[in-house]
């Protein structure tokens, strides 16, 4: 993905400075955090109109960053503005960090006024309601790079979504409300195509997969992960038919350019077991994934996955350690947990699993390494979609687990956990999340703004009361934002 860097000046400052600005503003993009596609200085409304039409229609360009390095009159970008479709951050700099009190004269003030340029920049885009992101700093600045980075990340989680296919094996698991949601208006928000395929259909390329494939993935297995000996001895079959689904599953969606699944355990078709490894690992290598129908959390897991890589998981909130001053939130799922969040080797098992009535399934056993991090789910309110993060910190269980044979994180949400669940409940969000350590709210903020969707956080500053209110207030401005 490419950002793309744009430079606003005017003609009358003539040929010498405007050099200058080219030269200037080449040094502020190649001091970004991210690599960029520098364009040449922008001067008149036409060359304007065409750069952003030109960054509409490049399916590479992830979205633009702007920064009026000299005095830009804003009525040129009013088409140019009104045209653009991908996302914008406004960079206000400058290219010097102090300034040179001694020597400083008319010229010097000329060439740097950026001050002055982005504000009336900061004004059109503020008058047409142009979404964006607005970074004040010189880049040389640490918070500046992050946060820049940051919304590079928003972005391309944007683009990634913008063209997603996601493949469902079966509908939603029957009676759930929370899971289920307005396919269309989600591809029409998102851009996510997600369409359902019968479970039978996974099954034939599942059986299709050759016996040496099995053999060369169950010896990678052995390889990466701590086998429980049984799965090499007495119940090898269960760790080769754990194998078959991966490659069957594999095989499906890379045929489709499909990045995204969902499975449901109430509609298996043919298959021995519920896959749990293939899951796991097929999350570790940046599919989205959702049990139980699940797909606007299996969207969202992959979205974050493309921001940024490792550390980002298909969560569900399990049960509490209730113990007071201790409070601590036990998530896991049936089997599904991406190993990208491991403390440590995963432990590859077999046990047996009350729901589905299938065969005992094969899952990877760990424990998520501790860290800040956040949680996320996306709810469908009927009206529109709403993102709720919960700023958390992932911890080591208290105690080992050795009776629990799925792997799981115990973390502390913020501010505490009658806070954040009153929060959580009272803004009707998800059960099943998606639990990152790489992608924080920073992030979150900037891609929902991207797509236009509600953001609800829930971090050390929440209170319920306030977030009770925020709720309504939010209510009231997007459906007032929506339009009739
Ligand atoms: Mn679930």
């Amino acid at each position: 993905m490419n950002i793309w860097f744009l430079t606003g000046s005017q003609g009358l400052y003539g040929e010498d400075t405007l050099s200058q600005v080219a030269e200037q503003s080449q040094r502020i993009a190649e001091a970004l955090p991210v690599p960029v596609t520098w364009k040449p200085v922008l001067t008149d409304a036409a060359a304007i109109r065409r750069v952003m039409l030109e960054a509409n229609a490049d399916d590479s360009c992830a979205g633009v960053i702007a920064w009026m390095h000299t005095f830009s009159p804003a009525k040129m970008w009013i088409a140019g503005l009104d045209a653009l479709r991908k996302p914008l951050l406004h960079l206000h700099t400058q290219a010097n960090v102090a300034l040179p009190w001694s020597s400083i004269d008319m010229d010097f003030m000329n060439l740097n006024q950026a001050a002055h340029g982005d504000r009336e920049f900061g004004h059109i885009q503020t008058r047409l309601g142009v979404p964006r992101k607005t970074v004040a700093g010189h880049v040389s600045d640490p918070a500046v790079a992050e946060r820049i980075l940051a919304w590079t990340r928003a972005a391309t989680g944007r683009a990634e979504v913008r063209t997603l296919k996601l493949a469902r094996f079966g509908d939603n698991m029957r009676d759930v409300a929370v899971t289920e949601g307005d396919k269309v208006e989600a591809q029409l928000r998102f851009g996510v195509s997600v369409n359902t395929y019968g479970v039978n259909d996974l099954v034939e390329a599942v059986d299709a997969a050759s016996d040496a494939d099995v053999t060369a993935l169950v010896k990678e297995y052995e390889e990466l992960y701590r086998v429980a000996p049984e799965l090499l001895g007495e119940r090898q079959e269960s760790l080769r038919y754990a194998a078959r689904i991966e490659l069957g599953l594999r095989h499906f969606l890379e045929g489709g350019g499909f990045k995204a699944f969902t499975t449901n355990f109430e509609d298996l078709g043919g298959l021995r077991q519920l896959p749990g490894l293939a899951v796991q690992r097929l999350m570790a290598d940046g599919y989205g994934f959702g049990g139980e129908g699940d797909w606007k959390t299996s969207v969202l897991l992959r979205t974050l996955k493309a921001m940024a890589p490792g550390g980002t998981s298909f969560m569900e909130d399990y049960t509490y350690h209730l113990t007071p001053g201790e409070e601590l939130i036990l998530g896991a799922h049936m089997l599904e947990v991406c190993p990208s969040i491991a403390a440590g080797t995963p432990s590859c098992e077999i046990h047996p699993l009350g729901i589905g009535g299938r065969e005992d399934p094969v899952r990877l056993v760990f424990d998520a390494e501790p860290g800040p991090g956040v949680v996320v789910g996306l709810a469908d309110l009927g009206d529109r979609f709403r993102l709720v993060a919960n700023e958390i910190d992932v911890v080591a269980p208290p105690e080992p687990l050795p009776s629990l044979p799925v792997a799981r994180a115990v973390w502390r949400p913020r501010p505490d956990l009658r806070t954040s669940a009153e929060s959580w409940l009272t803004a009707g969000a998800p059960h099943h999340t998606v639990l990152s350590t790489v992608v924080g709210t920073e992030e979150l903020a900037d891609l929902a703004d991207m797509l236009g969707v509600e953001l609800v956080v829930i971090d050390a500053e929440t209170t319920t009361r306030r977030l009770t209110k925020e709720l309504r207030w939010n209510q009231a401005y997007y459906r007032l934002a929506q339009g009739f």
